[in-house]
């Protein structure tokens, strides 16, 4: 009898051991896969940011703090800081790092601003905007994207509010907006949008036919938006609640 209880006893604690030494281990290897993701970021910021004309210290600082791979299906989370945009389910694509950065940039970030973004997505340019500004609103048209999206935001921001919903429409509940940055492309600018532009606000918008648009900034002045362009860039088309393109 007591020779069975010692056997009991003896498997119990080899048992226990093993254990421990698989959590640490399994701890550990986590630990470095996050050293790893940030050099990763760190090259990112200094490669494709910096080296090209992303000069705004606070949106470097943002890019090199929000861990992006968080933001992409685990399949393509090695490939998070690589310099192109990834898919992210429904058919819809995360921007590339240097076009969230820049368009962040070109509407001048401040802690007190109250942005809106058109195209949750993965979440991540919200994330961005989160770190720079006072308020963030941002929708999505599709639900599982905008519910997957709002589950990350709410875990590591208190300033993001996500709806689910056509954004052609905006937020006229919290508008006016210091900006708006719409991540889907329209034919033309949505008249809802300009007006819930607040006077002196910036908005960045890609416009022009699916497959090719014009990346422009507006600026609303005296009641009218003035136009610059930027750079031509490739988005998915915003589309209506029926998948109908704007
Ligand atoms: N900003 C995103 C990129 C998203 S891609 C990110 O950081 O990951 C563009 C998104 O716009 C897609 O998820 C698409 O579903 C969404 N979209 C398209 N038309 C829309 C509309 N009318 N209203 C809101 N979102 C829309």
């Amino acid at each position: 009898m007591k020779s069975q209880n010692f056997n009991i006893l003896f498997f119990l604690t080899v048992v226990c051991i093993l254990a421990t030494l698989w959590l640490a281990l399994h701890c550990r290897a986590e630990a470095v896969r996050e050293k790893d993701y940030s050099l990763l970021r760190e090259r990112m910021v200094t490669s494709q940011l910096a080296a090209r004309d992303i000069t705004d210290k606070n949106v470097l600082s943002a890019m090199r703090q929000v861990p992006r791979h968080l933001y992409v299906p685990e399949n393509y989370r090695h490939l998070a800081y690589e310099d192109y945009p990834l898919p992210i389910g429904e058919g819809q694509t995360i921007s590339q790092p240097y076009i969230v950065a820049l368009m962040t940039q070109v509407v001048n970030p401040h802690a007190q601003m109250k942005v809106l973004e058109i195209g949750t997505g993965s979440g991540y340019q919200a994330a961005i905007l989160a770190k720079l500004c006072r308020e963030v609103y941002t929708i999505e048209i599709i639900e599982v994207l905008g519910a997957r999206a709002q589950k990350i935001l709410q875990k590591y921001y208190d300033n993001v509010r996500v709806k689910i919903g056509d954004g052609y429409q905006g937020w006229p509940q919290f508008a006016p907006f210091d900006a708006i940055i719409v991540t889907c492309a329209p034919t033309h600018v949505p008249k809802p949008l300009a007006e819930q532009l607040r006077e002196g606000g910036r908005m960045v918008i890609p416009v022009g036919e699916a497959g090719y648009q014009q990346l422009v900034v507006l600026t609303k002045s005296k009641g009218r938006l003035i136009e610059q362009e930027v750079i031509p860039v490739r988005f998915v088309p915003m589309v209506d609640s029926k998948g109908k393109k704007y």
